[in-house]
Formats: structure tokens, sequence, C-alpha cells
């Protein structure tokens, strides 16, 4: 067995009955708009794009029940691959990421029009008109292993300033483009055009069943809502951003299994600097090794697949 799969970690999070949140305002399941009346962003707070990743769920529950209304604007609150979430098994945390099909690997029109049947695109056709409204996304994510959060983004001029306002997690990883096997949600339509105004993020909150990860998530969605003027200051001030510099990294390489024989050489968690030339994996008789002038790895697959991604190498920026 590979190192990578050997132990599962503590589960502090545990998925809560949502179903009082099922029918919502905008005929699609599982979708809330709260309307201010005034003129204002339409923004989005994704959560569960991956079904096991519990932190959105933590952030949208929180703010439906604390009854948080839009000063400005509106704000959709959207619970995405439920059928996903509802398969969780605490015997097998990690096989719910989605029912058959990555959720975050289908937002191209060639998917999203073409004959895939699965429960996961029909979810993503049901919700592709309403994020097309958005002028601004957050996509909440979480971790296999427990590695420091990150935002995650493409390096668009037009999102640096919501990324300096976020400014923490501390760690931020610049997406240039599509690199992944099938688009990511923040490279969605205007998401990854740079020249349109509606901006996408992913915040890696920390590991899936980790307490700490919920609270994170809470907290980068009162301060994205304060960016938009969504709620008031005084609130967001609650959510401190971490103090500290933030750690860029650019994202070089998407490694996706050629093989059902991908190894990594090492139990690596991520964030990991490698020198150049270190042996990462085997993919069956190929070697993957770090490029010359070395490179940070980024999100290891706990359990590599053939023909998806396993492996993100990054360069650290100054
Ligand atoms: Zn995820």
């Amino acid at each position: 067995m590979n190192a990578q799969t050997d132990t599962l970690p503590p589960i502090e999070i545990t998925p809560k009955d949502i179903s009082a949140y099922r029918t919502g305002n905008r005929g699609v399941d599982y979708v809330h708009t709260l309307e201010s009346g005034r003129p204002g962003p339409h923004v989005i707070v994704n959560a569960l794009t991956h079904g096991n990743e519990f932190c959105g769920m933590v952030a949208v529950t929180h703010l439906l029940e604390q009854g948080i209304r839009p000063l400005r604007g509106k704000l959709t609150l959207v619970f995405a691959n439920v059928d996903a979430y509802h398969r969780f098994d605490p015997a097998s945390p990690f096989d719910s990421r989605f029912v058959d099909r990555d959720f975050n690997r289908v937002w191209d029109d060639d998917t999203l029009e073409g004959p895939d049947a699965t429960v996961d695109v029909k979810r993503a056709r049901a919700l592709r008109h309403i994020y097309a409204e958005a002028d601004a996304l957050i996509d909440l994510h979480s971790t296999t292993y427990a590695v420091p959060p990150m935002l995650i983004h493409e390096p668009h001029a037009k999102i640096e300033p919501l990324s300096r306002h976020l400014h923490s997690p501390l760690h931020h990883l610049l997406l240039p483009g599509v690199k992944h096997p099938g688009r990511p949600l923040i490279q969605y339509g205007a998401f990854g055009d740079p020249r349109a105004t509606p901006v996408a993020l992913v915040v890696e909150c920390g590991q899936h069943f980790a307490r700490t990860s919920g609270e994170i998530a809470i907290s980068v969605t009162m301060r994205f809502l304060d960016f938009f003027g969504l709620i008031p200051t005084d609130l967001a001030a609650q959510y401190p951003a971490e103090a500290g510099q933030p750690k860029r990294y650019e994202v070089t390489d998407v490694l996706v299994a050629k093989t059902d024989q991908f190894r990594f050489t090492a139990p690596f968690i991520g964030f990991e600097e490698v020198p150049g030339g270190t042996l990462i994996a085997t993919d069956g008789s190929e070697e993957i090794r770090a490029p010359a002038q070395g490179c940070t790895i980024i999100m290891p697959a706990r359990r590599p697949t053939k023909g998806r991604d396993v492996l993100s190498l990054a360069q650290r920026l100054q």
C-alpha cells in the first residue's frame, strides 16, 4: 500500500442535516438568493463543490443560521454537490468527494453541453446559470492532508484587490490558465476571462474534517462579504485576517496519472520544497522529477488514480 493511504485523520466535523435548506427561492434545490433591494454586486458563497469538504457547509449554514442579509446587491448561498455530500461514510471519508465525476473539473462548454449524464454534471448544469450571474464567487474547499490553508486564484489584475483584502490564509497559490484535466469552477466563463469583471477564488481552509477548517471558512467568508460591502465592516472586524506576509506561489504544472501504477517516492503531504532533479514519483516506467530549479509540491493525491490530476508543482514567488 502506498504510504499516502495508511491512516485516517480524526473526524471533528461531520455532515449536518441540511434538508431544511433544500427548498430555496431559485427553483434549484439548495440555492438561496438574498436580495437587499439596493444596487450592488451579486456575490455567491459556494459550499460543497466537493462532497466531503465540510468547511463550506459550516460557513453557509452559519450565514443562514445567523440570518445574515446583504446590505447591498444580492447574496446567493449554494450547497453545490449535495448528492456527494449525502454519501459521506466515516469509515471511508475520502470516497464522497464526488459521485461519478469531479464537480470541479467540468466547467467547460464541451462537458456542460455534452452527453455526460452523471449526477455531478447534471448538478453543474442546474447551477451554471446561477454562477453565470455572479460578480464574485468564493468557493470553499479543504484538503486531504493537514497543510496550511491557502487562497487559490488566477494571476489576474482584477482579483488582486480582493486577494490583498482577504490577506489570509497566508499561502497564496496563483493558478495561471487551465492546467487541470477539466476546467475548475473558478475558471468558468467570465471568471476565467481577465478582461471580464467577475472574480472567483478558491479557499482551501485546512484538512477536510478539522474543526478549524470550518472556523477559517467562516472567517474568510465574512471578510469576502465585507470587501463587497454586503455586511457591516464592524461585523467583519470580528473575523480579522492573520498577521504576517503572504507567501506566494505559482502553479507551473498539474500532473495527471497516466497509469494505475503511479507511486510517490515519499509520503508527501504538500508544501515540501524539493531540489531540482528530485525523484518525486514514478508513473509506470516513467520517472517524475522536480524541474531543474526545484519546486514546491502542492496537494498530492491520497490515492493516485489513472486519468486524474495527482499532484501540482509550484514555484515560490519573491
Ligand atoms: Zn475541494
